[in-house]
């Protein structure tokens, strides 16, 4: 399940556009934007190697 990494909770919408992927927080009181591109950007660089 996700977390939020600011508020803790686990209501989030997934986001996903050409420059960011992640989720946004849904909590009444957050509405953060959490990026989840660490993950990604190591994927892309073994792919780079590959080329
Ligand atoms: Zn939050």
């Amino acid at each position: 399940m996700w977390t939020c990494p600011y508020c803790g909770g686990n209501h989030g919408l997934p986001f996903h556009d050409e420059h960011l992927d992640g989720m946004l927080c849904l909590g009444a009181d957050c509405g953060r934007f959490v990026e989840e591109s660490v993950i990604q950007e190591d994927s892309r660089e073994w792919d780079y190697m590959d080329l």
